[in-house]
This record gives structure tokens, C-alpha cells and sequence, in this order.
């Protein structure tokens, strides 16, 4: 394939078209491949839960999302950052508005017009598209390795893009299978482990079974910090079959994560009635005329029914039911204990990737030279709430501005 002085960029989810847009627009030309039949398929199912795009907090508030990255992913932001993302989807006619959480979205709540009008602004641009192409690695004379459906080839490219994205749910062409040969051209790269995931719980089969599916809102989650600080946090979670999942669990969930790696498992606290004062539970519950079943007092004096009340006969010996400060004491912080989390596959986003220290400031792996990495590949992780996707974009960008100016230099 005739390819010098051409941008390669591999990999066409959001940091990979952004690159792409950003060496065209510093001049390069731009060949993007992916390994699947279309682009953005993982920013595709992203909008099936309405595409948060980014979030409306102070910027100094949203790089502290980014935990012990935050200085790196400070550096991409400053670049392109919440407001640089909304201006430019309007460029591409997709005007978008703040949810009652602060997280912004496009006003018809899809990814799907919002990429369409993307890849053809790309495409009129100039971007060459190659679906299908799986990369391989490296060949021995340095060459990019694909497989394709008319064969292998082989690609001499003067500057690379890796936008391969993370190893959660791969039907989506992010396999993480990357990992292979970058490791064998000594690159190191943080194990891609589950982020924003679920939870195993041991539930009693009664349990599962009435209650797989149920929402659990409004509840406040409490779990203890890596500094050792107990956080609280209101929110909705969603009982499995399994155990626990749900936007306020993936609040936590990496902080839940690296305390099971450490201890084994963790334990976590529910407040069920976050409403309501213990006192006023202890005294409502006792208030309660006892000639009624358990489930009838519960519900008459407390509005408990449901799974809330499911929780508390599941965590509670049974003598114990009948006992005011006891199920007062389940409702305000009923224990649970996470096993493990989800399989990476089942996860919205992966922890782990080439490490960060692997890369100079235009996101160039120092050990390769003229190969870029952006992306959810990187050793970076967020909780939800659009700062995947800001983020993806703006190392995207980045990435691609560099890997312009290193092969235009290389003219
Ligand atoms: C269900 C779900 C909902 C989500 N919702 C949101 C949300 O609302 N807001 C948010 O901020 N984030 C959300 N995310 C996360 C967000 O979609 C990802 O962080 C983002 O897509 C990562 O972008 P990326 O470009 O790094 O990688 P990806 O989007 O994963 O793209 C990587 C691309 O590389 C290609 N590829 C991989 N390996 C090869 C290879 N060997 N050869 C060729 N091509 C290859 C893949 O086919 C793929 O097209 C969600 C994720 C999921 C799963």
C-alpha cells in the first residue's frame, strides 16, 4: 500500500476520528483503518444511553475526575476541553444541552446522527477509510501488519496512531488484543482491568430470583477511599442476578476494585431511606400496630416494600426482623459485601493501558518513534459522566496534531 507522508491511525472510535481530523486539519493525509466493517460502534451503543458527551462542572473540578492522571489528562483538556467539545458538535450541527446532573448531552440524545455527519466531514476532508483492516503488529521490516478480506498487507507508514480503545465489551472491535505487540517492542502496559463495572454479591437464590432487575432509588452509597475517607454518594443501582450494578456503583467502582484486589473483598453500605432520620425509623417502626404481618407494618409505617424491604429480610437473621433499632439500624446502612467486579467484558470502560510515562508530550511512544497512542488504551480511568469521551477526544487530538507534524517534518 502506497503510504508515506500519510497519517496512519488505527483504530476509528472517538480518539481515533479525532485524531484523524486533527493531523488533516495540521495538513498531514490521513489513512484511518479499523478492524471492523464500520466506524464508532462503541460510541454507537454509547448513545443508546443517551450520549453523555462531556460534563457542565468548573474545569477544575472536572480534572480531578481523573484521579492520580489528572495532570496528564490536565494537559490533554487544556487543548480541548468540555466547551471546545460542545462547540465543536455544533460545527457538525449537533447542538446539545446540560441534564439536570451537570452532564451535557446532544439534544436528540443519539450518537448516530452526531457520527454520520462526522465520518462525512471526514470523508470530504480528505480522510481515507480502510474497515476491515485488522492490525496485526509490526513485520520485520518495520511495516504495519494487516489482515484483510482480500489478504495480508503491509503498510510503511512515517507516523502511526494507535486508537485501539480498551478491552470492554469487544464485540464492539476494542479487544484489547493490542496488547500483544506492543509488549513485545518492550512497551509497558498497566494490565487492562474492569472500570465503571458491576459487582458480585452472594445473594440467596430467593432473593435473585424476585429481585434481578430492580432498581434501587433513591439510595446513598457509602465506601471508604484509598486516603481512608468515607464517601457518601446519593444516587440509583440496579440489583442483578449477581450482585450490584448501576451508575452509583460505577461512581465507586474503582476505588471497590482495588480494595478487593487488596483485601479479597469489600464492604460497602446502602442507606435505603436516605430521607429519614434513624430515630424517626426506630419510633416508626415501633409505632407500628403488631398485630399485622411483618410486610404490612413495614409498608403502613415506612412505605417499605419492594426490593428495599427484600434487602433488609436478605441481610437480617429472622428473629431479628421483629426488632425496631435493628431493621432501623439495616435501613440506614445495610452491609453488603462485593466479591469481585464484573468481567472486563461486561464493563462500560477499562482501567489499565500503556502507561503514560511510555509517552512524550505529543503522546509519542518514546521507545517507538513516529508511533502515537490517544484513547481509552491509555493508562487513564474516569468514572461516567462524559469524561471518558472528553477525554478519548482530546488525546485524540493531540495524538493526531502531533503525529502530523512528525511526518510533515519527515517530508
Ligand atoms: C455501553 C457503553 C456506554 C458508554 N457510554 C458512555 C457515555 O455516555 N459517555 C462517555 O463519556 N463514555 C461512554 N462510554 C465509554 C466510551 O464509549 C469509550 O471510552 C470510548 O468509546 C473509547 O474511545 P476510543 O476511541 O479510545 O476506543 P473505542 O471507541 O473502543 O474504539 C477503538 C476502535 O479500535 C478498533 N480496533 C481495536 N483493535 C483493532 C485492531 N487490532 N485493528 C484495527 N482496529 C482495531 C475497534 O474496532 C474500535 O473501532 C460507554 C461505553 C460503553 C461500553
Amino acid at each position: 500500500m502506497s503510504s508515506r507522508n500519510s497519517v496512519h491511525i488505527i483504530g476509528g472510535g472517538p480518539a481515533g476520528l479525532m485524531a484523524a481530523e486533527a493531523a488533516r486539519e495540521a495538513g498531514a493525509e490521513v489513512d484511518l483503518h479499523d478492524q471492523l466493517g464500520s466506524v464508532g460502534r462503541k460510541l454507537l451503543i454509547a448513545g443508546k444511553g443517551g450520549l453523555n458527551l462531556t460534563h457542565s462542572e468548573p474545569f477544575d473540578v472536572f480534572v480531578t475526575r481523573y484521579g492520580e492522571r489528572r495532570a496528564q489528562v490536565e494537559s490533554w483538556l487544556r487543548e480541548f476541553d468540555a466547551d471546545a467539545l460542545r462547540a465543536w458538535a455544533a460545527g457538525l450541527g449537533v447542538d446539545t444541552f446540560v441534564g439536570s446532573s451537570g452532564r451535557v448531552f446532544p439534544r436528540d440524545l443519539k450518537a448516530a446522527p452526531l457520527l454520520r455527519a462526522w465520518v462525512r466531514r471526514l470523508r470530504a476532508q480528505g480522510v481515507r477509510f480502510h474497515v476491515n483492516h485488522e492490525w496485526r503488529g509490526w513485520n520485520e521490516d518495520g511495516t504495519l501488519a494487516f489482515a484483510t478480506p482480500a489478504g495480508d498487507i503491509a503498510v510503511r507508514a512515517d507516523a502511526t496512531v494507535l486508537a485501539l480503545g480498551g478491552a470492554s465489551w469487544p464485540v464492539l472491535g476494542s479487544d484489547g488484543r493490542w496488547t500483544r505487540p506492543l509488549a513485545e517492542r518492550g512497551i509497558d502496559i498497566a494490565p487492562l482491568r474492569p472500570s465503571n463495572c458491576g459487582f458480585d454479591i452472594h445473594w440467596s437464590a430467593h432473593f435473585a430470583q424476585r429481585h434481578a432487575g430492580d432498581p434501587l432509588k433513591p439510595v446513598v452509597l457509602e465506601w471508604i477511599a484509598p486516603d481512608g475517607s468515607v464517601q457518601r454518594r446519593q444516587g440509583e443501582c440496579v440489583i442483578t442476578q449477581y450482585g450490584i450494578e448501576g451508575s452509583l456503583v460505577y461512581a465507586a467502582s474503582a476505588a471497590l476494585r482495588d480494595a478487593i484486589e487488596r483485601e479479597g473483598h469489600v464492604r460497602i453500605h446502602l442507606d435505603l431511606l436516605p430521607d429519614r432520620k434513624l430515630v424517626a425509623i426506630e419510633n416508626a417502626l415501633r409505632a407500628a400496630p403488631g398485630k399485622r404481618s411483618l410486610s404490612e407494618q413495614w409498608r403502613r409505617s415506612l412505605g417499605l416494600a419492594g426490593v428495599k424491604a427484600g434487602l433488609v429480610r436478605e441481610v437480617l437473621a429472622a428473629e431479628a426482623l421483629h426488632d425496631p433499632i435493628k431493621v432501623a439500624s439495616a435501613l440506614k446502612a445495610l452491609p453488603l459485601t462485593l466479591l469481585r467486579p464484573r468481567p472486563l467484558e461486561e464493563a462500560i470502560s477499562s482501567a489499565g493501558g500503556v502507561r503514560l510515562e511510555m509517552l512524550d508530550e505529543g503522546l509519542m511512544l518514546r521507545q517507538l518513534p513516529g508511533v502515537f497512542c490517544a484513547g481509552e488504551m491509555l493508562d487513564w480511568e474516569a468514572p461516567t459522566g462524559g469524561y471518558l469521551l472528553t477525554a478519548c477526544f482530546a488525546s485524540g487530538r493531540r495524538a493526531g496534531a502531533a503525529a502530523a507534524r512528525w511526518c510533515l517534518g519527515q517530508r
